[in-house]
């Protein structure tokens, strides 16, 4: 199912995805699609990865 719309990062028409953490829509050139998130929730996922070797910290 395509829904077209704004996506929520960068503004654009287009197709959109539904990120499947934040649950914002977003244009497909601001989705990861091996890891069905939004590029911000991506970043996000690869800081966490990144920092859960050194947990703790939080
Ligand atoms: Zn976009
Ligand atoms: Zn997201």
């Amino acid at each position: 199912m395509k829904r077209v719309g704004i996506c929520a990062i960068c503004g654009s028409v287009s197709n959109l995805n539904t990120c499947s953490l934040c649950g914002r829509l977003v244009c497909g050139s601001c989705f990861d699609h091996s890891r069905n998130v939004c590029k911000q929730c991506s970043s996000g996922i690869i800081l966490s990865e990144m920092s859960s070797e050194r947990s703790g910290l939080i």
